[in-house]
């Protein structure tokens, strides 16, 4: 056990897949889409640029949907040394789905980032950190070794069944250590717009009420199309820089941090 503080960026790259889940309708809406292809003309290259600049290698999650319209963007993110969790095929929440459905969204979603990269996704994020009754046995049937979806705990956990431990870690997330609660808008997301330093305000008080919790780790979603605006990117700088200050921390993989759990 050492007394490291694991850092985790779990960085969704969703491009247009965001708003054709919420309704594929949208599909008819070019200029409601490009919120999402701000990814790739704006958001991803300086985003990439500052994680290099930090020596921070995160995790990327990208549906298949958005993985086969760009996949270049994919490559570069791997062979920048980040890791390509699987989000899905087409950014829809599991909840509602039949099985069948469920299995071949998680499967295609896999296959597609393994086919580009090379390597098979270990980590799974749900398009809506949501699971379904039956996501427990399809993630364990698909080799899926790294959750990212539940909310109950602090620290990485392993789940288990019946008390027996399982192949599948979990790294909790929260809603209050995301992007999307305070700067998505548009579409059916009519939230009030927060500034960037509001944010960091609240993802600092925190950062320092977690670094001094036994057992805790840091785990900041975000999303390419909403923290890559200049303003909001400078704020993330300035973030890292203030977390990179405390002396335990170790900014970590979703997969290397996953490895260290017992
Ligand atoms: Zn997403």
């Amino acid at each position: 056990m050492t007394d490291d503080f694991p850092v985790v960026l779990g960085i969704c790259l969703d491009a247009e897949a965001i708003w054709l889940g919420i309704n594929p309708d949208n599909a008819r809406r070019p200029a409601h889409l490009s919120h999402g292809t701000f990814e790739i003309h704006e958001g991803l290259a300086p985003l990439l640029d500052l994680l290099d600049v930090h020596g921070i290698r995160s995790t990327f999650f990208v549906p298949g949907i958005t993985a086969e319209r760009y996949p270049d963007a994919v490559r570069e993110i791997h062979r920048r040394g980040h890791e390509l969790g699987s989000h899905g095929y087409s950014h829809r929440s599991p909840v509602g789905m039949t099985l069948v459905e469920e299995r071949d969204e998680l499967v295609r979603g896999i296959d597609i980032i393994h086919g580009l990269t090379g390597e098979r996704p270990v980590t799974w994020r749900s398009p809506s950190w949501d699971w379904s009754e039956g996501t427990l046995d399809l993630l364990l049937a698909e080799g899926v070794a790294v959750s990212t979806n539940f909310h109950d705990r602090l620290g990485p956990y392993r789940h288990s069944r019946d008390g027996v431990a399982l192949p599948l870690v979990e790294l909790p997330v929260q809603w209050h250590l995301a992007d999307a609660p305070y700067f998505i808008h548009g579409g059916r997301m009519e939230r009030v717009v927060r500034t960037a330093a509001e944010v960091e305000q609240l993802w600092t008080e925190e950062f320092e009420g977690l670094y001094d919790w036994p057992g805790a780790f840091f785990h900041l979603t975000l999303h390419v199309q909403l923290i890559c605006h200049p303003g909001r990117l400078r704020m993330l700088d300035r973030f890292l820089r203030f977390m990179k200050t405390h002396p335990r921390v170790v900014f970590m993989r979703s997969d290397r941090l996953a490895a260290t759990v017992p």
